[in-house]
């Protein structure tokens, strides 16, 4: 199989494995437990939290492992309004959170299930035609009224990377919370909370060849915020439940692997891989549009646009050939829905529902993209011949 859907999972390095196999085995202790079987389980992930939190720019103790990117958003976004209910009291006017037309549904339902469920006002910051928030549209969002401004790094269908770190100082000059769910950004471009000004960032360890299951919200010292899950003491006293030994040393692993000189390289050849297929396939095809930003994007991620020919149809066409690749969100996968992200940039819903993204990571090949280039533009032309 070829496999270019690294934005909705990549599969797990060797070395990743390798690193977690002990923990299901011969280290099974519960790193809560005060004895030597736990402490060691302790140790264990005491190394990951610093492994990330080292990525991240943060201290140790401002890492908090969760199940995924999903329950980071959640917690960042849920957290922050439950403090500020709690601080606050009832007020006259209802909170407000400001995000953006293009976030993961992640950040987008959870924003949406305040709206519905907790009185919460939400503010979705448009964005141009290139998938990139507006600044200035996020510095009139900002009243008295805000509780939150949350926005992506980099998005998961463009790679569209976002002005995270001016939005970041807006809301700092505000004294605002600013939350960045940088699931798509960590390993392919710097993420570095004090550059962001960010209080929280999400992070996920399955996109970085990472396990499933594993992410980490970081939380900056003096936030206030409420835990999402209540029960133990775990994770400094803010997520209740036993930690996921194993796969916080497999995030760890997948961490360290994402740094230093090689891992820039790996990124480079990835970047350059991603332009042939993107060169390869508009030469090759007619009547394609590159959805996004061209320059301003992490360097595996390419959205195009065919005229005329449905993204499944394309995406079942190739899949016959061992080719796997996604029409946007994996979370929107079965949804025949044209993309939120796209009709927010302004597609037409016929050209948003003729997108389909090609997400490269570690492992892709050259012979791999030209076998795609090989099997792509005929699949096309077949797909709009039917279709007249
Ligand atoms: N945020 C973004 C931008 C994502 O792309 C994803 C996953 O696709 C998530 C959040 C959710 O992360 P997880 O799959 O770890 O729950």
């Amino acid at each position: 199989m070829i496999y270019l859907d690294h934005n909705a999972t990549t599969p797990v390095r060797p070395e990743v494995l390798e690193a977690m196999l002990p923990y299901f085995g011969e280290i099974s202790g519960n790193p809560s437990s005060i004895h030597g079987a736990g402490q060691t389980a302790r140790v264990a992930v005491d190394r990951a939290r610093g492994t990330v939190a080292a990525a991240l720019g943060s201290a140790p103790e401002e890492v908090h492992f969760t199940s995924g990117g999903t329950e980071a958003d959640n917690w960042a976004i849920k957290g922050i309004a439950a403090a500020c209910q709690h601080s606050r009291g009832r007020r006259s006017r209802p909170p407000r959170i400001v995000t953006s037309a293009i976030e993961h549904h992640a950040v987008w339902h959870t924003c949406g299930y305040l709206a519905e469920h907790a009185g919460v006002e939400v503010a979705y910051v448009p964005v141009d035609e290139f998938g990139r928030v507006s600044v200035e549209a996020v510095a009139d969002a900002l009243d008295e009224d805000v509780i939150l401004v949350s926005i992506m790094h980099a998005n998961n269908e463009t790679g569209a990377i976002q002005p995270v770190a001016e939005i970041g100082k807006l809301a700092r000059e505000r004294g605002l919370p600013f939350h960045v769910d940088a699931v798509q950004a960590l390993g392919k471009t710097d993420v570095q909370v004090d550059e962001l000004c960010a209080d929280l960032v999400s992070v996920s360890a399955h996109k970085i060849n990472g396990p499933k299951g594993t992410g980490a919200l970081y939380i900056r010292r003096g936030t206030e915020i409420e835990p999402l899950a209540h029960g133990g003491d775990h994770e400094g006293g803010m997520r209740a439940g036993t930690e996921n030994v194993a796969g916080i040393v497999g995030f760890g692993k997948a961490v360290e692997l994402r740094q230093g000189p090689s891992a820039a390289r790996e990124r480079a050849v990835m970047s350059r891989l991603r332009d042939r297929l993107e060169a390869g396939v508009t030469a090759a095809v007619a009547d394609t549009v590159v959805n996004g930003h061209r320059r301003e994007r992490v360097g595996n991620t390419s959205s195009i646009s065919f005229r005329g020919v449905g993204a499944e149809a394309i995406i079942v066409g190739l899949d016959l050939d061992g080719v796997a690749i996604s029409s946007g969100s994996a979370c929107a996968a079965g949804s025949t829905d044209p993309s939120h992200v796209l009709l927010a940039m302004g597609l037409e819903p016929r050209q948003a529902a003729s997108a389909v993204r090609f997400s490269l990571g570690w492992g892709n090949t050259k012979e791999e993209i030209d076998r795609l280039l090989e099997l792509l533009p005929p699949l096309v032309e077949r797909l709009r011949r039917i279709s007249v």
